[in-house]
């Protein structure tokens, strides 16, 4: 199977390559509220009195703007009310009894949630708390044009779904086994899709069959952990292969694999959203469903996922009935994946997997868990491999959680620039740990006609402990299940 050509690889001492070019001019149409019709915002104080933005917390933002260069709006556009710092003065300004309007709403739509503005601050400004109170608080009251409420109940009514996501696979399969999507680009139908359904059509990964996994896969040799897999909405649909690998590898290293049966969807993306009602309701069920398990470690392979669970204990600080402890115990037992390998150290033998693969921050691995260097020294171990960083690893790739769909054109400029970036370290596959990282990555090198094989890290560990040779893993990882499809776009 043909592997793509990558640029050379940058020397050592070389100048870090800028990509995407100028800021980019699209900040007006798309930040400013200018030609948006539709948008019922309340009069009066923005926000109300249940759980709003805190203040104090606004407050510790000093306005140095250490944090404007890491902020993937900011970068785009330039426009100081889409950084950090210029949304905290919005929320400022609401809390200080201000009313939004439509501007003020979109410029804290089209934040993405990446939080790399919360690890680039150094006066530890809590921004993820800050936006994630705002948000709610927008959801609730903010009446949206038609369209756009359509859109959005219609991914919340499936992405947080596992039947439904997996009655939409099923229909996806075949449409990939009879090649419409092809045809559907030759007739010039897909160009005249609007923008968030063409996006959907092209984020799709390609589908292969999706194995039940055992509820209990015992470990290799000596038993060093008991623990529970996470199984995700979207990693569970799209990308099951991730999910078959982890339990392989974490069993050859010495764990008991227990996948609950009856998960339901964590609440990620609808608390990203700031959908709080149903974030909750889905968080109630996950803590019942994961503390059943009785494992030592509750292990998450979406970056996404993980950190939602980890902040649990926040989101239901003041439920009653005893959720707000069971909450935090649960969060406390929470480990991505790469971060339990990293601590339980390696037991089973790595085969040498002689490839040069770009690493990829997941930005809610990264910038929300802080977890960086556990998924580098695991690969790093792999006898032959070659770890290449790409430039700009701070800037998120568009993906944000249902962003790309609700946003496609920052969002599409974001993932070129990505795409540009892993492209430029001459690797021969991406590595990341977010099913959504990985369909906005690799559809944008698929749409710069430069596709690569990209995989999840214990994906790499897989083959490794596996043995498997280099040709067959970067094959398979080019055009196995949960890999993009590579459509020729036009006639
Ligand atoms: S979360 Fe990301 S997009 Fe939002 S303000 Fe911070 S850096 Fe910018
Ligand atoms: S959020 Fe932090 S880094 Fe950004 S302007 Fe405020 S204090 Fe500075």
């Amino acid at each position: 199977m043909p592997t793509a050509t990558p640029d050379p690889a940058p020397r050592p001492g070389e100048p870090t390559p800028a990509y995407g070019g100028e800021v980019a001019g699209s900040a007006d149409a798309a930040t400013v509220g200018l030609g948006m019709p539709g948008f019922t915002v309340p009069p009066g104080p923005a926000f109300d009195g249940h759980r709003p933005p805190d203040a104090a917390l606004a407050g510790d933002c000093v306005h140095c703007g250490f944090c404007l260069p890491t902020c993937p709006t900011y970068v785009l556009w330039g426009e100081e009310m889409d950084s950090p710092r210029g949304r905290i003065d919005l929320i400022k300004a609401g809390l200080q009894g201000d009313a939004f309007d439509a501007s003020s709403v979109r410029h804290l739509d089209q934040c993405l949630g990446c939080m790399s503005c919360v690890t680039a601050c150094p006066s530890g400004v809590q921004y993820d708390k800050l936006i994630g109170a705002a948000r709610a608080q927008l959801e609730r009251r903010v009446t949206r044009p038609r369209t756009e409420r359509l859109l959005r109940a219609a991914v919340y009514a499936l992405f947080p779904r596992p039947r439904r996501l997996r009655a939409v696979r099923a229909l996806l399969r075949a449409y990939q086994a009879a090649h419409l999507g092809r045809l559907l680009a030759r007739t010039g139908i897909l160009r005249r899709l609007p923008a968030p359904l063409r996006a959907m059509e092209e984020l799709a990964p390609a589908l292969g069959p999706a194995p039940r996994l055992p509820a209990r896969t015992p470990a290799a040799g000596v038993r060093r952990r008991t623990v529970a897999l996470l199984t995700g909405c979207v990693q569970g649909a799209f990308f099951p292969d991730v999910n078959v690998a982890t339990v392989r590898v974490l069993a050859a290293e010495g764990c008991d694999v227990l996948v609950p049966r009856g998960q339901g969807c964590c609440g990620a993306l609808s608390g990203h959203a700031g959908r709080e009602d149903e974030a909750l309701r889905f968080a109630r069920r996950t803590i019942e469903t994961l503390e059943a398990a009785d494992a030592d470690a509750i292990v998450v392979n979406a970056a996404g996922c993980g950190s939602h669970l980890k902040e649990y204990g926040h989101l239901l600080r003041d439920e009653p009935g005893g959720w707000a402890a069971r909450a935090a115990a649960l969060a406390a037992r929470v480990r991505d994946v790469t971060e339990l390998l990293d601590e339980l150290g390696p037991v089973a033998t790595r085969h040498p997997l002689p490839v040069t693969v770009a690493y990829q921050d997941a930005c809610h691995l990264a910038h929300a868990q802080g977890v960086r260097a556990q998924p580098r020294r695991l690969l790093s171990a792999v006898p032959g491999l070659e770890l290449r960083e790409p430039a700009e690893p701070e800037l998120c790739c568009g993906s944000a959680g249902t962003y790309n769909l609700l946003h496609p054109g920052p969002a599409g400029e974001l993932g070129d620039r990505k795409a540009a970036a892993i492209l430029a370290t001459g690797a021969q596959a991406m590595v990341t740990a977010n099913p959504g990282c990985w369909m906005q990555v690799g559809t944008a090198l698929a749409r710069s006609g430069r596709r690569m094989p990209v995989a999840h890290t214990v994906q790499v560990l897989d083959a490794s402990i596996r043995g498997l040779p280099a040709e067959q893993w970067l094959a398979g990882a080019l055009d196995g299940p949960g890999t993009t499809v590579a459509r020729t776009a036009g006639p």
